[in-house]
Protein backbone atom coordinates (compact mmCIF):
# COMPACT_ATOMS: atom_id res chain seq x y z
CA UNK A 1 0.00 0.00 0.00
CA UNK A 2 1.22 3.67 -0.88
CA UNK A 3 0.47 7.12 -0.07
CA UNK A 4 -1.46 6.84 -3.33
CA UNK A 5 -3.70 4.73 -1.61
CA UNK A 6 -4.04 6.28 1.14
CA UNK A 7 -4.48 9.65 -0.59
CA UNK A 8 -7.17 8.22 -2.40
CA UNK A 9 -9.06 7.17 0.75
CA UNK A 10 -8.56 10.58 1.99
CA UNK A 11 -9.74 12.38 -0.89
CA UNK A 12 -12.88 9.71 -1.04
CA UNK A 13 -13.25 10.55 2.81
CA UNK A 14 -13.39 14.61 1.40
CA UNK A 15 -15.84 13.77 -1.03
CA UNK A 16 -18.13 11.91 1.39
CA UNK A 17 -18.26 14.18 3.95
CA UNK A 18 -18.80 17.06 1.16
CA UNK A 19 -22.04 14.49 -0.03
CA UNK A 20 -22.80 14.45 3.85
CA UNK A 21 -22.81 18.49 3.73
CA UNK A 22 -24.80 18.40 0.62
CA UNK A 23 -27.36 16.81 1.88
CA UNK A 24 -27.88 18.18 4.90
CA UNK A 25 -28.33 21.56 3.11
CA UNK A 26 -30.74 19.86 0.92
CA UNK A 27 -32.91 18.60 4.03
CA UNK A 28 -32.28 22.10 5.68
CA UNK A 29 -33.55 24.01 2.21
CA UNK A 30 -36.37 21.04 1.95
CA UNK A 31 -37.25 22.32 5.96
CA UNK A 32 -37.13 25.78 5.75
CA UNK A 33 -40.05 27.94 6.35
CA UNK A 34 -41.62 24.84 6.89
CA UNK A 35 -44.26 26.07 9.87
CA UNK A 36 -45.13 22.83 10.72
CA UNK A 37 -41.71 21.71 11.69
CA UNK A 38 -41.33 21.52 15.58
CA UNK A 39 -38.18 23.41 15.88
CA UNK A 40 -39.22 26.01 13.62
CA UNK A 41 -42.47 26.51 15.92
CA UNK A 42 -40.33 25.99 19.10
CA UNK A 43 -37.81 28.89 17.16
CA UNK A 44 -40.49 30.94 16.54
CA UNK A 45 -41.96 31.62 20.11
CA UNK A 46 -38.21 31.91 21.48
CA UNK A 47 -37.79 34.46 19.05
CA UNK A 48 -41.22 36.00 20.03
CA UNK A 49 -40.00 36.04 23.58
CA UNK A 50 -36.65 37.70 22.44
CA UNK A 51 -38.60 40.43 20.55
CA UNK A 52 -41.81 41.11 23.31
CA UNK A 53 -41.56 44.92 24.58
CA UNK A 54 -42.56 44.14 28.07
CA UNK A 55 -43.49 46.70 30.53
CA UNK A 56 -45.11 43.53 32.92
CA UNK A 57 -44.54 39.74 32.81
CA UNK A 58 -47.75 39.27 31.69
CA UNK A 59 -46.68 37.53 28.48
CA UNK A 60 -44.53 34.73 30.13
CA UNK A 61 -47.22 34.34 32.41
CA UNK A 62 -49.91 33.95 29.93
CA UNK A 63 -47.29 31.26 28.08
CA UNK A 64 -46.82 29.36 31.12
CA UNK A 65 -50.08 29.18 31.41
CA UNK A 66 -51.83 28.21 28.49
CA UNK A 67 -48.94 25.49 28.92
CA UNK A 68 -49.94 24.07 31.80
CA UNK A 69 -53.39 24.06 31.02
CA UNK A 70 -52.58 22.39 28.22
CA UNK A 71 -50.30 19.45 29.86
CA UNK A 72 -53.52 18.63 32.15
CA UNK A 73 -56.74 19.06 29.45
CA UNK A 74 -55.80 19.20 25.63
CA UNK A 75 -58.45 20.83 24.05
CA UNK A 76 -59.09 23.52 21.52
CA UNK A 77 -60.45 26.30 23.74
CA UNK A 78 -59.71 27.49 27.16
CA UNK A 79 -61.86 29.93 28.93
CA UNK A 80 -60.56 32.84 30.61
CA UNK A 81 -61.93 31.94 34.18
CA UNK A 82 -59.27 28.89 33.71
CA UNK A 83 -56.45 31.36 32.73
CA UNK A 84 -57.45 33.98 35.15
CA UNK A 85 -57.03 30.98 37.49
CA UNK A 86 -53.59 29.98 36.79
CA UNK A 87 -52.31 33.53 36.53
CA UNK A 88 -53.80 34.26 40.08
CA UNK A 89 -51.37 31.26 41.44
CA UNK A 90 -48.53 32.26 39.62
CA UNK A 91 -48.74 36.25 40.48
CA UNK A 92 -49.84 35.13 44.08
CA UNK A 93 -46.47 33.10 45.01
CA UNK A 94 -44.44 35.38 42.94
CA UNK A 95 -45.59 38.44 45.47
CA UNK A 96 -46.74 36.76 48.61
CA UNK A 97 -44.05 33.88 48.99
CA UNK A 98 -41.07 35.40 47.40
CA UNK A 99 -41.98 39.29 47.29
CA UNK A 100 -40.64 39.78 43.74
CA UNK A 101 -41.58 43.06 41.57
CA UNK A 102 -43.49 42.19 37.89
CA UNK A 103 -42.69 45.95 36.61
CA UNK A 104 -39.59 48.70 36.90
CA UNK A 105 -41.78 50.65 39.28
CA UNK A 106 -44.06 50.25 42.09
CA UNK A 107 -46.19 52.81 40.76
CA UNK A 108 -46.48 51.02 37.71
CA UNK A 109 -46.92 47.99 38.94
CA UNK A 110 -50.36 46.05 38.10
CA UNK A 111 -53.44 46.31 40.60
CA UNK A 112 -54.33 43.14 40.79
CA UNK A 113 -50.75 42.76 42.32
CA UNK A 114 -51.70 45.63 45.02
CA UNK A 115 -55.04 43.23 45.04
CA UNK A 116 -53.32 40.19 46.25
CA UNK A 117 -51.22 41.84 48.77
CA UNK A 118 -53.93 43.21 50.35
CA UNK A 119 -56.16 39.85 49.76
CA UNK A 120 -53.67 38.45 51.95
CA UNK A 121 -52.76 40.23 54.85
CA UNK A 122 -56.62 40.99 55.24
CA UNK A 123 -56.86 36.79 55.40
CA UNK A 124 -53.73 36.53 57.26
CA UNK A 125 -53.11 33.68 54.39
CA UNK A 126 -49.68 32.98 52.46
CA UNK A 127 -50.66 29.52 50.36
CA UNK A 128 -52.69 30.14 47.97
CA UNK A 129 -54.34 26.76 48.18
CA UNK A 130 -55.66 28.35 51.74
CA UNK A 131 -57.26 31.17 51.08
CA UNK A 132 -60.98 31.46 50.98
CA UNK A 133 -62.40 30.56 47.64
CA UNK A 134 -64.76 33.83 47.57
CA UNK A 135 -61.37 35.80 47.95
CA UNK A 136 -59.46 33.27 45.19
CA UNK A 137 -62.36 33.66 42.82
CA UNK A 138 -62.22 37.43 43.07
CA UNK A 139 -58.67 37.35 42.27
CA UNK A 140 -59.24 35.04 39.43
CA UNK A 141 -61.82 36.95 38.15
CA UNK A 142 -59.61 40.27 38.10
CA UNK A 143 -56.69 38.35 36.27
CA UNK A 144 -59.23 37.03 33.53
CA UNK A 145 -60.31 40.67 33.06
CA UNK A 146 -56.56 42.44 32.74
CA UNK A 147 -56.47 39.38 30.08
CA UNK A 148 -59.05 40.93 27.68
CA UNK A 149 -57.75 44.64 28.23
CA UNK A 150 -54.67 43.96 26.20
CA UNK A 151 -52.52 40.78 27.20
CA UNK A 152 -54.63 38.22 24.90
CA UNK A 153 -54.30 41.02 22.11
CA UNK A 154 -51.36 42.03 22.18
CA UNK A 155 -49.48 38.35 22.63
CA UNK A 156 -48.42 37.67 18.91
CA UNK A 157 -47.19 41.75 18.56
CA UNK A 158 -43.68 41.02 17.09
CA UNK A 159 -44.08 37.84 16.17
CA UNK A 160 -41.74 36.18 13.45
CA UNK A 161 -43.36 36.51 10.44
CA UNK A 162 -43.24 32.43 10.02
CA UNK A 163 -44.80 32.12 13.55
CA UNK A 164 -48.27 30.25 13.33
CA UNK A 165 -50.18 31.99 16.22
CA UNK A 166 -50.84 29.95 19.45
CA UNK A 167 -54.63 30.92 19.64
CA UNK A 168 -56.77 33.30 18.67
CA UNK A 169 -59.05 35.52 20.77
CA UNK A 170 -62.32 37.52 19.52
CA UNK A 171 -62.80 40.57 21.83
CA UNK A 172 -66.32 40.09 23.77
CA UNK A 173 -65.67 35.81 23.97
CA UNK A 174 -64.99 34.54 27.34
CA UNK A 175 -62.23 32.04 25.78
CA UNK A 176 -58.86 31.78 23.65
CA UNK A 177 -59.16 28.84 20.45
CA UNK A 178 -56.66 26.84 19.32
CA UNK A 179 -56.40 25.24 16.09
CA UNK A 180 -55.94 21.32 16.02
CA UNK A 181 -52.55 22.04 14.82
CA UNK A 182 -51.52 24.38 17.78
CA UNK A 183 -53.55 21.97 20.44
CA UNK A 184 -51.35 19.08 19.28
CA UNK A 185 -48.03 21.45 19.53
CA UNK A 186 -48.73 23.04 22.96
CA UNK A 187 -49.60 19.18 24.27
CA UNK A 188 -46.93 17.77 23.07
CA UNK A 189 -44.14 20.47 23.81
CA UNK A 190 -45.66 21.87 26.85
CA UNK A 191 -42.40 21.21 29.14
CA UNK A 192 -40.35 23.02 26.38
CA UNK A 193 -42.60 26.20 26.43
CA UNK A 194 -42.51 26.15 30.12
CA UNK A 195 -38.67 26.27 30.12
CA UNK A 196 -38.97 29.34 27.40
CA UNK A 197 -41.68 31.65 29.26
CA UNK A 198 -39.23 30.39 32.61
CA UNK A 199 -36.32 31.80 31.25
CA UNK A 200 -38.64 34.67 29.68
CA UNK A 201 -40.14 35.41 32.38
CA UNK A 202 -36.60 35.56 35.35
CA UNK A 203 -35.30 37.21 32.33
CA UNK A 204 -37.45 39.84 32.98
CA UNK A 205 -37.64 39.52 36.41
CA UNK A 206 -33.89 40.12 36.91
CA UNK A 207 -34.03 43.58 35.41
CA UNK A 208 -36.59 44.98 38.33
CA UNK A 209 -34.99 42.58 40.85
CA UNK A 210 -31.40 43.39 40.44
CA UNK A 211 -30.50 42.33 43.79
CA UNK A 212 -33.14 39.22 44.42
CA UNK A 213 -31.53 35.51 44.36
CA UNK A 214 -32.67 32.31 42.62
CA UNK A 215 -34.80 33.99 40.56
CA UNK A 216 -34.98 31.39 37.65
CA UNK A 217 -35.88 29.27 40.26
CA UNK A 218 -38.21 31.40 42.21
CA UNK A 219 -39.88 31.28 38.50
CA UNK A 220 -40.36 27.68 38.18
CA UNK A 221 -41.21 26.90 41.76
CA UNK A 222 -44.41 25.57 41.65
CA UNK A 223 -45.22 27.40 44.79
CA UNK A 224 -43.23 27.54 48.09
CA UNK A 225 -41.59 23.96 48.97
CA UNK A 226 -39.21 23.35 50.76
CA UNK A 227 -36.76 20.39 52.06
CA UNK A 228 -36.96 19.34 55.66
CA UNK A 229 -34.75 20.34 58.35
CA UNK A 230 -34.81 17.60 60.19
CA UNK A 231 -30.98 16.65 59.33
CA UNK A 232 -29.75 20.08 60.64
CA UNK A 233 -31.26 19.56 63.79
CA UNK A 234 -28.72 17.52 65.65
CA UNK A 235 -25.78 19.48 63.08
CA UNK A 236 -26.92 22.75 64.51
CA UNK A 237 -27.10 20.82 68.22
CA UNK A 238 -23.51 20.36 67.86
CA UNK A 239 -22.71 23.79 66.71
CA UNK A 240 -24.14 26.05 68.84
CA UNK A 241 -24.41 26.82 72.46
CA UNK A 242 -28.20 25.58 74.16
CA UNK A 243 -29.51 29.04 73.48
CA UNK A 244 -32.68 30.30 70.68
CA UNK A 245 -30.75 32.97 68.99
CA UNK A 246 -33.24 35.19 69.08
CA UNK A 247 -34.95 35.06 72.56
CA UNK A 248 -31.49 33.81 74.37
CA UNK A 249 -33.61 31.15 76.82
CA UNK A 250 -32.04 27.43 77.34
CA UNK A 251 -33.17 24.55 75.74
CA UNK A 252 -35.05 22.52 77.80
CA UNK A 253 -37.34 19.37 77.51
CA UNK A 254 -40.19 22.13 78.01
CA UNK A 255 -38.16 24.32 75.58
CA UNK A 256 -37.69 22.28 71.92
CA UNK A 257 -35.01 23.82 69.15
CA UNK A 258 -36.53 23.94 65.89
CA UNK A 259 -34.25 25.13 62.95
CA UNK A 260 -34.86 28.91 61.88
CA UNK A 261 -33.52 30.59 58.13
CA UNK A 262 -32.22 34.07 59.46
CA UNK A 263 -32.44 35.46 55.98
CA UNK A 264 -35.81 33.80 54.90
CA UNK A 265 -35.96 30.61 52.70
CA UNK A 266 -38.23 31.77 50.13
CA UNK A 267 -35.26 34.94 49.75
CA UNK A 268 -32.35 32.42 49.59
CA UNK A 269 -34.43 29.44 48.37
CA UNK A 270 -31.82 27.91 49.95
CA UNK A 271 -30.43 25.97 53.08
CA UNK A 272 -27.22 27.14 53.33
CA UNK A 273 -25.26 26.29 57.04
CA UNK A 274 -24.13 30.17 57.51
CA UNK A 275 -27.98 30.89 57.54
CA UNK A 276 -29.14 28.26 59.75
CA UNK A 277 -29.88 28.61 63.45
CA UNK A 278 -31.88 27.09 66.75
CA UNK A 279 -35.11 29.32 67.74
CA UNK A 280 -37.27 28.26 69.71
CA UNK A 281 -40.50 27.52 68.40
CA UNK A 282 -41.86 30.46 69.59
CA UNK A 283 -39.38 33.02 68.06
CA UNK A 284 -39.60 30.31 64.91
CA UNK A 285 -43.22 30.98 64.11
CA UNK A 286 -43.39 34.80 65.32
CA UNK A 287 -40.88 35.21 62.39
CA UNK A 288 -41.78 33.60 59.85
CA UNK A 289 -40.49 34.75 56.94
CA UNK A 290 -39.48 38.04 57.82
CA UNK A 291 -36.39 40.15 58.56
CA UNK A 292 -34.72 39.80 61.92
CA UNK A 293 -34.07 43.31 63.30
CA UNK A 294 -30.06 44.38 61.85
CA UNK A 295 -28.75 43.52 65.39
CA UNK A 296 -29.52 40.20 65.01
CA UNK A 297 -27.37 40.17 61.68
CA UNK A 298 -24.34 40.99 64.03
CA UNK A 299 -24.91 37.99 66.08
CA UNK A 300 -25.28 35.61 63.20
CA UNK A 301 -21.70 36.92 61.49
CA UNK A 302 -19.91 36.40 64.41
CA UNK A 303 -21.46 33.56 65.46
CA UNK A 304 -20.30 31.95 61.96
CA UNK A 305 -16.56 33.18 62.12
CA UNK A 306 -16.62 31.30 65.35
CA UNK A 307 -18.12 28.10 63.57
CA UNK A 308 -15.78 28.14 60.95
CA UNK A 309 -13.08 28.02 63.22
CA UNK A 310 -14.61 25.70 65.83
CA UNK A 311 -16.13 23.46 63.13
CA UNK A 312 -14.32 24.07 60.09
CA UNK A 313 -15.05 20.61 58.39
CA UNK A 314 -18.30 20.65 59.02
CA UNK A 315 -19.18 24.10 57.87
CA UNK A 316 -17.03 23.83 55.08
CA UNK A 317 -19.37 21.04 53.92
CA UNK A 318 -21.88 23.53 53.56
CA UNK A 319 -22.37 26.14 50.59
CA UNK A 320 -20.09 28.66 52.56
CA UNK A 321 -20.04 32.62 52.07
CA UNK A 322 -17.51 35.35 52.98
CA UNK A 323 -17.49 36.57 56.06
CA UNK A 324 -19.52 39.98 56.29
CA UNK A 325 -21.27 38.68 52.89
CA UNK A 326 -24.51 38.43 55.14
CA UNK A 327 -25.23 42.00 55.56
CA UNK A 328 -25.27 42.17 51.92
CA UNK A 329 -27.59 39.88 51.29
CA UNK A 330 -29.56 41.35 53.88
CA UNK A 331 -29.03 44.80 52.51
CA UNK A 332 -30.19 42.94 49.20
CA UNK A 333 -33.24 41.54 50.88
CA UNK A 334 -34.49 45.19 51.81
CA UNK A 335 -33.70 46.57 48.96
CA UNK A 336 -36.14 44.72 46.91
CA UNK A 337 -38.49 45.35 49.77
CA UNK A 338 -38.65 42.62 51.42
CA UNK A 339 -41.14 42.91 54.43
CA UNK A 340 -39.54 43.30 57.87
CA UNK A 341 -38.41 43.90 60.51
CA UNK A 342 -38.67 40.82 63.49
CA UNK A 343 -37.84 41.54 66.89
CA UNK A 344 -38.77 38.68 69.50
CA UNK A 345 -41.83 39.59 71.96
CA UNK A 346 -40.45 41.26 75.46
CA UNK A 347 -42.67 38.70 77.17
CA UNK A 348 -40.33 35.61 76.60
ZN1 LIG B 1 -36.89 32.21 71.22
Amino acid sequence: MGAGSSEAESGRGKSAIKGIERCAIEVMRSHAGDPDLVEHKVQAVVRLSQRARMSSTYKPALLKAIARISSRRPSNAITLRELGAEFARLFWNQTIVFHLRQAATITKEPEVLGQIRKVSAAAGVRDFSRLPRSAAMAIEIAMAQILTIDVLRRFHNNAPVSMTPLFCWVPGTDYIALTDKARDFVVANHTVLDLIANHWWAGYLEKVNVLAPAIINKVQADGARRGSLTAYLAILAGLDEGRCFYCNRVFSEALRPSVDHVLPWSFLLADPLWDLVLACMDCNLAKSDRLPERHFMDRLVERNVLRSHRHSAIFSASPSIESGQEYRLYEAAISVEWPGYWVPASTY
